[in-house]
């Protein structure tokens, strides 16, 4: 089953198509990072104006890139939210009007159910049961997950998301927006032992995460330090790096203990940073745990792991109205289990 997916959240405008769910035909992403680097952040009308000019030519690359025709789809998948609702309704709206004049159903999906869903992009996703950290630009949570559309909610971040707090870390540096990447790629140049910054770890034993602490942390150790050289900016980055990704490991490796688990999953635009990735991959290893992470095209958002949680909804028979809206806040769906 062939399914063309759309995604248009944030300041990604993408389209792909996926086949049963798994079988990534194409993928194409259409980054605004240029237009709002200057503004240090999403402008939410600015992003949605940017989205109307893409999403023609986005999704006509993606099915010509897939090879097929577009009478070959079976279905249209599309982020119904949460994200900024200008920007969703950009695709929701041409998704339906897609499918529509096509005559094939329409699937409306939850952003994070498709961050959640990366994994099973590719040839090897996880056996079920497992524990998965999703960490996202404006989530941090941990869920053990019984079944493609089954999690339940282990804890979550009581204050910013990791993604967030290296984004604002990244500002307080001047090193713009948005900061993931550029911070890992100088942590890697510093000494993670150099700068002592606390481990949030709340009680070591809960799945509650907190990473504001952290980040007023890095304020101060600045107002300490002003203007930093290349190698103490080295050390900061490598030293914050180094916080976040012993607390993400720590916490993930513990709940898969208390859930008698084997199996680990990473996913989330932070699930692209080579420390995490290292640190949970060594730590699973160690234990012999099976650690799975997207591949790095698939950690932010795209439109590929639309299609493979879309794929899921559409065989449970879910199909959207022309009437139905898109929402721009949402936890996991309704069938999501919260403790
Ligand atoms: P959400 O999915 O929660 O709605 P979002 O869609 O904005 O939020 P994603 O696209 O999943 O978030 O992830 C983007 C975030 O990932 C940004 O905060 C970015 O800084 C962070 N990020 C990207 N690459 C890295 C990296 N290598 N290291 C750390 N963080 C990274
Ligand atoms: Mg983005
Ligand atoms: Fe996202």
């Amino acid at each position: 089953m062939k399914i063309l997916a759309i995604e248009s959240s944030c300041d990604e405008t993408a389209a792909a198509v996926v086949e049963d769910g798994t079988r990534v035909l194409s993928s194409v992403v259409a980054s605004q990072v240029a237009v709002h680097h200057v503004y240090g952040g999403v402008v939410p009308e600015l992003a949605s104006r940017k989205h109307v000019e893409a999403i023609v030519p986005v999704v006509r690359e993606a099915v010509e890139s897939a090879g097929i025709h577009r009478s070959e789809l079976d279905a249209v998948a599309v982020t119904q939210g949460p994200g900024l609702v200008g920007a969703l309704l950009v695709g929701f709206s041409y998704a339906k009007a897609y499918a529509w004049g096509l005559g094939i159903p329409c699937v409306g999906v939850n952003h994070l159910e498709g961050h959640m869903s990366s994994i099973f992009l590719g040839d090897t996703p996880p056996e079920f049961p497992y524990v998965a950290l999703l960490v996202s630009g404006g989530h941090t949570s941990l869920y053990y997950v019984t079944g493609p559309t089954e999690y339940e909610l282990m804890g979550q971040t009581r204050d910013d998301a990791v993604g967030e707090a290296y984004d604002k870390v990244s500002k307080m540096l001047g090193l713009g927006y948005p900061g993931g990447v550029v911070i890992d790629g100088l942590a890697r140049k510093g000494d993670p032992k150099a700068i002592a910054f606390p481990r949030p770890y709340l009680d070591k034993k809960a799945f509650d995460f907190s990473f504001s602490g952290l980040k007023s942390a890095v304020g101060r150790h600045l107002k300490d330090y002003p203007d930093p050289d290349e190698v103490r900016l080295h050390n900061i980055a490598a030293g914050f790096q180094e916080s976040v990704a012993e607390v993400l490991c720590h916490k993930l490796i513990y709940a898969a203990k208390v859930k008698s688990c084997r199996h680990i999953a990473v996913v989330g635009g932070v699930a692209a940073n080579s420390r995490v990735r290292a640190m949970v991959g060594d730590a699973a290893a160690r234990r012999g745990l099976s650690f799975h992470t997207p591949e790095l095209k698939y950690c932010g958002d795209n439109a590929a792991m639309i299609g493979a949680i879309g794929y899921h909804r559409f065989v449970e028979g879910s199909a959207l109205g022309l009437n139905d809206d898109a929402y721009s806040r949402a936890r996991l769906p309704s069938n999501t289990k919260h403790k």
